[in-house]
């Protein structure tokens, strides 16, 4: 078995029937759970805002993402424009809402891939990738196939389809998915998606199916496995305990899991009730003691991100 899996899959020689069958997804484009039935292709645009060309905001070595993923070299991440998730309160609302980014070959894709390996970064993380899965899927054959040899991680919203992560089995090494929200009636009012949670839920089973638990090396740099991401939001509103009771009960307590304190009002969040403020401490300390009483084992740890500075 070769390893990163995509090298596998390189080797057995069913890469490309992979890449056709998600660029013919587009023509009636379902990659996503709102299941818009556009023709990409031709250009139409879905709630995602995404056509047919690839569209990249930025790339480069990311120092803030989570210990196992930024080691010393850091995390290669290439943010994707527009996304399927539009959240009011997203902090990077000019890329996920209003277009900004540049239109992208998959094959300038794969030379980004390559630029952040050969600059020391040890993974390439693409970040809020879900619409252009067909695009980066085929920027990775070409990268593969001039030698890219780090791991790739799908840093996703949790608003997948099922039957999209199973393309992409074999491909994606880490997965690292946002768990956002478990009430319908809130995640219909932040993301428009009452189904959040249970598209969250079937693909986050799917995800821990092909990869399991976060696997790193001696170096604690990660290589395979699962992440979760978990925003607090003030009262409550990401309901943290059902959150991590599903992921402690139907995938691990082993799971990998990052429960995040940053959440301040922006772009539209004013608009729902409770929006306004950011997190009290003692509710983001709650936060983690309910991860702990619901046997989460394996919460990111700050502390952690300081040892690869000295
Ligand atoms: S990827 Fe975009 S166009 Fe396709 S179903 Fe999702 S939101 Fe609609």
């Amino acid at each position: 078995m070769l390893w990163p899996s995509y090298k596998d899959l390189l080797s057995s020689g069913n890469f490309r029937e992979r890449i056709d069958k998600a660029y013919k997804i587009m023509e009636s484009c379902t990659l996503c759970p709102r299941n818009c039935m556009v023709n990409r292709l031709k250009g139409e645009k879905g709630y995602c805002g995404a056509g047919d060309k690839l569209m990249v905001s930025s790339y480069g070595a990311h120092y803030g993402e989570e210990s196992p993923l930024v080691g010393r070299g850091g995390s290669g991440t290439i943010f994707l424009t527009n996304c399927n998730l539009r959240c009011i309160f997203c902090q990077n609302y000019d890329i996920s809402h209003m277009d900004r980014g540049n239109v992208k070959t998959p094959e300038e894709l794969a030379e980004m891939m390559l630029s952040l390996e050969s600059d020391g970064c040890h993974n390439i993380n693409f970040v809020t990738p879900t619409h252009y899965m067909p695009h980066i899927i085929h920027g990775i054959k070409i990268a593969a196939e001039a030698g890219l040899s780090v791991p790739i991680v799908w840093n996703c919203g949790g608003y997948e389809s099922e039957d999209m992560i199973k393309l992409l089995d074999s491909i994606v090494d880490i997965y690292m998915p946002d768990f956002k929200f478990w009430d319908k009636e809130i995640s219909l009012k932040l993301v428009n998606a009452d189904d959040y949670r249970e598209r969250a839920c079937e693909s986050f089973r799917e995800m821990h199916r092909q990869t399991g638990d976060l696997v790193v090396d001696e170096k604690g740099l990660a290589k395979k496995g699962m992440l979760v991401r978990h925003l607090v939001l003030p009262e409550n509103m990401a309901g943290t305990k059902d959150v991590m009771t599903f992921i402690a009960k139907e995938l691990s307590g082993n799971t990998y899991v990052n429960i995040m304190d940053q959440y301040r009002p922006c772009f539209e969040s004013k608009k729902v009730k409770a929006m306004d403020r950011r997190p009290t401490g003692a509710e983001y300390d709650l936060a983690v003691k309910e991860s702990h009483e619901c046997g989460i084992t394996r919460l990111d740890r700050k502390e952690d991100r300081l040892r690869w500075m000295v």
